[in-house]
């Protein structure tokens, strides 16, 4: 069987990864359709500092670039990138033991992780959450009011970018258009829970 020769993908779990650019509004969707499905999640290990309200083991594993480099060195991340001059990174183990016993993994990572991650286990899942439009996109970056001006236009150019990037990639079997909220996750649980077909 072709499965065989990725070791995780050819096991009885199932792997989605979720990828969209920054304020699209991929974590709101996605947090639903994850509890909704049980599904498992891990928690991500950052450089990045925490915005406010944001706690650490819950959100992400804060850590400084000396600690997450360590991590890179003992080889425990499934994946890491760059993004917006942070690192983000996602450990292994909880994603190995989750797909080793049979049950639904959620990563929400971005294009470049997501690429590793297809390199690694390219039977799993990967879904690409897309606004309805370039100007809701920046509508929705101004209303979540964390960013100043050039911040925000950085981000506006690298959302743009990374969605290229992401079509580009050619990588995505799923794409879910987050224009009415629960549309998106009703969208997104169905991808969750289908079957993918034996290869
Ligand atoms: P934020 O700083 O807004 O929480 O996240 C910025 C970007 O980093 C988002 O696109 C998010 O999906 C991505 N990200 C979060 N965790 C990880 C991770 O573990 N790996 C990768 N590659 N990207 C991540």
């Amino acid at each position: 069987m072709k499965n065989e020769e990725h070791n995780i993908n050819a096991r009885a779990g199932k792997l989605v990864v979720v990828s969209g650019p920054s304020g699209v509004g991929k974590s709101t969707i996605n947090r639903e359709a994850m509890r909704r499905t049980n599904a498992a999640f891990s928690v991500s290990v950052t450089t990045r500092l925490p915005r406010d309200g944001e706690i650490d083991g819950g959100d992400y594993f804060f850590v400084d670039r000396e600690t997450f480099k360590q991590r890179i060195e003992q080889d425990a991340f499934l994946e890491w990138a760059d993004v917006f001059g942070n690192y983000y990174g996602t450990l292994a183990a909880p994603v190995e033991a989750t797909l080793a016993s049979g049950g639904l993994f959620v990563l929400e990572i971005d294009v470049q992780g997501a690429m590793q991650v297809h390199a690694k286990m390219p039977d799993a899942t990967f879904v690409l959450v897309v606004p309805p439009s370039m100007e809701e996109l920046k509508n929705r970056l101004i209303g979540r009011g964390t960013e100043d001006q050039e911040s925000l236009q950085r981000r506006l150019g690298k959302s743009e970018a990374e969605l290229k990037l992401s079509r580009d990639s050619g990588i995505y079997t799923h794409q879910v258009v987050n224009d009415d909220v629960e549309t998106a996750v009703a969208d997104l649980i169905t991808i969750f829970t289908e079957t993918t077909p034996a290869s």
